[in-house]
């Protein structure tokens, strides 16, 4: 979708919002498969309600881009433009046990920043990809440790209600890549508890889960991490290797070699055949175990 309104492009430039029209996904996303549409850089998060407001005073739709590590999108032009934070340094400080992090943040320099404050407990979420405000939607987790257990506070602009809003941890219902957010919610900004850690530890604690990480996942090729959600009680990835379907593709899409629920694009794959790759796999995995599989990937295909 292009942004042709003048009022908002002449609006755009005061409310510092940076606009990158015909932006492609396929630079955008960690799966580098999707469509073009227009984006909207918001360099101050202040100015969110305005811009949203605006956009729907012109009857534009929108959907909230993080650092694209755990998005499947559809190919051609899309029938909404992108919003997306990015303040040039966002603001992370440390007051105490708590952390105060603006959603624009890098998950990982988080991490490693909480780390050098002695403040430990999200040693497993060293190498997750993507954004602080990414990981709230989701609720990030790997290795027994999910971002959701050390929220505190959360200021969201709500879209329904046209506000910004401070959510205690306690009103917020963080389950396994699941949360209570509204659809409409944008994350700005966050304030984590965290125990106290010496330094050291916590760099151990990092360096062990980074190592098997790098041991079995196929970190060099274009994925969204896993595709599927695990159902409950067992493990997506290994009943997808028990029937034999690693290396199995559609096109570009293929069945990680290395990871039975890691899709990867290995060269120029589509839409189509990426979600032919994820609908088939699911069909083999339903008539073999009778288990349902649920997207862990965000599918954008309307
Ligand atoms: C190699 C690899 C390994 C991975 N390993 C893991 C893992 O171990 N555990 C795990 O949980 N995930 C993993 N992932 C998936 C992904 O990194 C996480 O889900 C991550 O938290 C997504 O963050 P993002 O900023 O990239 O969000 P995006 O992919 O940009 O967006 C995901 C969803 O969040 C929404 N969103 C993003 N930012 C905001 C915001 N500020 N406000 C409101 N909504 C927002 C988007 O609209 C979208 O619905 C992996 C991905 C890759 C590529």
């Amino acid at each position: 979708m292009r942004i042709s309104e003048p009022k908002i492009l002449s609006a755009l430039p005061e409310l510092g919002i940076e606009h990158r029209a015909g932006s492609s996904l396929v630079d955008l996303t960690s799966l580098g498969i999707g469509g073009t549409t227009d984006l909207l850089l918001i360099r101050q998060h202040e100015h969110m309600p305005e811009l949203v407001q605006l956009l729907k005073q012109e009857g534009i739709p929108h959907r909230f881009l993080g650092g694209g590590t755990n998005l499947l999108v559809k190919d051609g032009e899309l029938p909404w433009v992108l919003l997306q934070l990015a303040q040039p340094v966002p603001d992370m400080r440390v007051e105490g046990n708590f952390a105060h992090v603006d959603a624009a943040a890098d998950l990982g320099r988080m991490v490693t920043f909480c780390a050098k404050n002695d403040l430990g407990g999200m040693e497993g979420l060293i190498g997750v990809p993507g954004t602080v405000g990414g990981a709230l939607r989701m609720n990030a987790g790997a290795y027994g440790t999910q971002i959701g257990s050390h929220v505190r506070e959360v200021e969201v602009y709500r879209a329904a209600a046209g506000r910004t809003e401070t959510l205690r941890g306690g009103e917020i219902n963080f389950e396994y890549r699941h949360t209570s957010f509204a659809p409409g919610d944008i994350m700005l900004a966050v304030k984590l508890e965290l125990p106290s850690k010496p330094y050291r530890e916590i760099l151990q604690g990092i360096r062990i889960c980074n190592e098997k990480r790098r041991a079995s996942q196929p970190l060099n090729q274009k994925s969204a991490g896993c595709i599927f959600k695990n159902p409950p009680g067992g493990s997506a990835g290994r009943m997808i290797d028990e029937l034999g379907l690693k290396g199995h593709s559609v096109g570009d899409a293929r069945v990680s070699d290395r990871h039975a629920n890691f899709f990867v694009n290995t060269g120029h794959a589509s839409f189509a055949e990426m979600y032919a790759l994820v609908s088939d796999v699911r069909e083999r995995v339903r008539r073999a175990y009778g288990a349902e599989l649920e997207e862990e990937v965000i599918v954008w295909n309307a």
